[in-house]
């Protein structure tokens, strides 16, 4: 069997039509799509990422409004963030990570109000997450999730090892893959014979942001390989998959890029849809 690349780009593609569609019922009823994005710290990275979620939203229809104040204190980014939560125009709020150094991060994100909390990373909707409860679900686990059913990747009682313990990706994706009944487990950097239990999965999921670190050792025959990763090397971006290595065990394989970067902003962009369907009272049924 040839390995299949699972194709980010494309199911992304896919999905911003099905946004878009979803914007201009809003707007048919009344309703119009805003987004808040706030970066407070001085991170070029973080200048580049809110660029391009600005850009999407004006791509697909939906309001941005950006925010960008450097070297505000702890109260001053709570009282920006508590404006944003007042403000009825608004439906999802962001605020770029990383935050300032000495910023309390999980007082800013708990802050945020669960139904605008797009980035689903408050303590709240950690919580309905945990729960199984509908949700703003964190952006790149709903990704991949979408990714794998759009190739009707069977998860039913699979075994699914995770590369990666964060709040961002390894968790939640744990979480979200326990819920469609698979059974996953997560590695870290202290598990002990971690290549003999990434040896074991069916689905490998890798987000450590060590370049190139897994290998064809790592990989079971026919495995489906999930490469969050990004790190640049030598001017090129690559995954934690060392991609042609792995590329003729795997059965099937994200590229990076390519792969599941371009769902996660399709994500925040759906979770954006979300909030605006519920706060208006309008069911959602894109995700
Ligand atoms: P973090 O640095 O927060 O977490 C990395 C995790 O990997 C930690 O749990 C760490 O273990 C584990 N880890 C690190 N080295 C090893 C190792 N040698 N063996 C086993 N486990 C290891 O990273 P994020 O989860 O935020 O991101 C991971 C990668 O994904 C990064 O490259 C990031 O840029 C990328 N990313 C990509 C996105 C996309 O849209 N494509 C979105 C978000 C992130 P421990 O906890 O023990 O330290």
């Amino acid at each position: 069997m040839s390995t299949i690349i699972l194709n980010g780009k494309e199911v992304a593609n896919q999905w911003e039509k099905e946004i878009i569609s979803k914007v201009q019922d809003l707007k048919a009823k009344g309703i119009s799509v805003c987004l808040a994005v706030a970066r407070f710290n001085d991170d070029e990275a973080s200048k580049v990422y809110v660029k391009k979620k600005v850009a999407m939203c004006e791509k697909l229809g939906i309001k941005p409004i950006l925010i960008e104040e450097e070297g505000l204190d702890q109260v001053e980014i709570e009282k920006r963030v508590s404006s944003l939560n007042q403000n009825k125009e608004v439906n999802g709020i962001i605020v770029q990570l990383p935050l300032p150094r000495g910023i309390d991060k999980e007082r800013v994100l708990s802050l945020i109000s669960p139904e605008k909390d797009v980035d689903g990373l408050n303590v709240f909707s950690c919580g309905l997450l945990y729960k199984n409860l509908p949700g703003l679900r964190p952006c790149t686990p709903s990704g991949i999730v979408r990714l794998l059913k759009e190739y009707k990747i069977d998860l039913v009682g699979k075994r699914v090892v995770i590369l990666g313990r964060s709040q961002l990706v390894g968790l939640p994706i744990f979480l979200m893959l326990l819920h469609e009944n698979a059974t996953p487990t997560i590695v870290h950097s202290k598990t002990k014979d971690l290549k003999n239990i990434c040896k074991e999965a069916d689905i490998l999921i890798v987000a450590t942001g060590k370049a190139k670190m897994i290998n064809r050792e790592y990989v079971k025959k026919g495995a489906v390989v999930v490469d969050v990763g990004i790190s640049r090397l030598d001017g090129k971006i690559v995954g934690d998959v060392d991609f042609d290595d792995v590329f003729d065990v795997a059965g099937y394989l994200t590229p990076v890029p390519g792969g599941v970067g371009p769902l996660t902003i399709m994500s925040l962009m759906s979770n954006v849809i979300k909030a605006a369907s519920i706060q208006s009272g309008i069911k959602d049924d894109l995700v």
